[in-house]
């Protein structure tokens, strides 16, 4: 579905993102990626996925989505490799949980930089490029929480509820463009972000799902991937929960 799509992919070293590269990968575009402390995750996700589809590329890169400069050097990078980019996938994302009576200001600050910050940072100097090429597809990675809250997480949960509103003013923006901008808030998927939580928890979590089970990072990606494409043409503007249905 993306044969011929350049993609670019926040946070593709691990978990969600890294399912995403290898997906988009299977579907026949060149990806970019960026990651921050995965050096070596990164290496040998680009490497093999290089190896196993040579006519493609896989371009790893080392940014910090929350720092405006690096972002815009990284973008100007992937640019020059690959002459443009049609999809932006803007998934890296940190939770830091704690309830707001103990919560530092850097526990704020560094999940609304890295969730909701990251949003200019990496999709303002795109736009107008996607914009030029009279065409784009953006997703961003929201979460359940910014839908329904969660205990200790409301520096997590006003970052991802920020990025619904974000997406949905900038989708008004660019739709005559041909650009569009959809958000995937994903419930409770197995990674790295949920290994911090004791079995207890997991096991109540589970039983406020429907489908009593947590989800795995394969079902998010083929759904990004589908917004990515041309078959996704007039779909925009939209927010769509995948997570085996926690709120029926
Ligand atoms: P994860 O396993 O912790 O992976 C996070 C990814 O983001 C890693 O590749 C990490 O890079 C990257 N990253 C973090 N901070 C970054 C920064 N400042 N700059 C660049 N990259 C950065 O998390 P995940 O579960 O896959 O989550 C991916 C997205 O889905 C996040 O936006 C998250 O909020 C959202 N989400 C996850 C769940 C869930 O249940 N897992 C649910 C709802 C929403 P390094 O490897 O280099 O650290």
């Amino acid at each position: 579905m993306l044969k011929g799509k350049k993609v670019l992919i926040t946070g593709g070293s691990r978990g969600i993102g890294a399912a995403i590269v290898r997906q988009a990968m299977t579907e026949g575009a060149d990806v970019a990626f960026t990651y921050i402390r995965s050096a070596d995750e990164a290496r040998s996700l680009a490497l093999g996925l290089q190896a196993q589809y040579p006519q493609q590329r896989c371009l790893a890169f080392e940014c910090d989505a929350a720092d405006v400069r690096a972002m815009e050097a990284t973008i100007k990078q992937v640019i020059a490799e690959f002459g443009a980019v049609d999809g932006l996938v803007n998934n890296a994302g940190i939770t830091r949980d704690v309830v707001l009576a103990r919560m530092s200001r850097e526990q704020w600050d560094s999940v609304i930089n890295t969730n909701l910050g990251s949003m200019f940072n990496s999709t303002k100097p795109l736009i107008l490029q996607m914009v030029k090429q009279r065409g784009g597809a953006i997703v961003n990675i929201s979460s359940v929480a910014a839908l329904y809250g969660n205990n200790g997480q409301t520096n997590y949960s006003a970052a991802k509820a920020g990025i619904i509103g974000f997406s949905k003013s900038l989708s008004a923006e660019v739709a005559p463009q041909n650009i569009r901008v959809n958000v995937v808030a994903p419930g409770y998927i197995k990674t790295d972000m949920m290994g911090m939580l004791d079995e207890d928890t997991l096991s109540y979590i589970k039983s406020r799902i429907s489908m009593r089970r947590l989800g795995v990072v394969e079902d998010i990606a083929p759904l990004v991937c589908f917004l990515l494409s041309e078959s996704a043409s007039y779909i925009t503007g939209q927010v769509f929960q995948v997570d085996g249905g926690i709120t029926l």
